[in-house]
């Protein structure tokens, strides 16, 4: 049994802006075969910005971090891929309003909103061959482990989940984004979103529980 504080979503800012800035040209690259080759780079600035606020601002509520990461992403990253992680964050600021010690129910309800909003905001379907591909699978797994009341368990499941629903990306045909632009030439790729969001849980699992 673990619990996620402020201090841990701050760690998980952190080692993702650091995991990004890292794989930003194996983003960008994946983002060249089938968009406009500044995934990377798009993820790079963005959580470059979003891991400062903490060092710049002093939070005392992790509904009030999230917000602010989520509102950084939204303002400081253009493309689909600035709004949709933008969203993520901040309709998961809002599942912990009042939550400063998040258990496995408390963060299988936050990543299920912040899902939701990816959702709304890019209307995208299973097989679609976007990140929702990786992150429709990861609450399945994150669900079906969470009755072990083990959080680190269900992130690592999650992650796993997420790394498989990325890899099936590449027999995809694209339906959404940039990609969907190039119809039958988008296979044989693996959707960069994809690969973002799995890089997001495997940070999760590292820095949450
Ligand atoms: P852009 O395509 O505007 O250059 P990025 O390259 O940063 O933005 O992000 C591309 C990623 O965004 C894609 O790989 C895909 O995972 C994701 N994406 C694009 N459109 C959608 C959508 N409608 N719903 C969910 N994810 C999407
Ligand atoms: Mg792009
Ligand atoms: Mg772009």
């Amino acid at each position: 049994m673990s619990v996620a504080n402020l201090q841990s979503f701050t760690a998980w800012i952190e080692d993702y802006a650091r995991v990004v800035s890292e794989q930003a040209d194996y983003l960008t690259d994946l983002d060249r075969a089938i968009g406009d080759a500044d995934h990377g780079s798009n993820m790079k600035r963005g959580m470059t910005k979003a891991a400062q606020l903490a060092t710049d601002e002093e939070f005392t509520s992790v509904d009030a971090y999230l917000k602010k990461v989520g509102m950084s992403l939204v303002s400081n990253v253009g493309g689909a891929s600035g709004p949709l992680y933008g969203t993520f964050f901040l309709r998961m600021a809002g599942a912990f309003a009042g939550v400063e010690e998040a258990g496995v129910a408390e963060i299988g309800q936050g990543l299920r909103a912040g899902v939701e909003g990816i959702v709304a905001r890019g209307k995208a379907e299973t097989g679609d061959k976007t990140m929702y591909d990786a992150w429709a699978p990861a609450l399945e797994a994150f669900d079906a482990a969470t009755a072990s009341g083990d959080l680190a368990a269900a992130l690592t499941a999650a992650a796993e989940a997420a790394a498989t629903g990325r890899d099936a990306t590449q027999d995809l045909v694209a339906r959404k984004g940039r990609a969907s632009y190039l119809g039958e030439r988008s296979r044989g790729h693996i959707d960069p979103g994809a690969t973002s969001s799995t890089m997001l849980l495997e940070s999760a699992a590292r820095t949450l529980a």
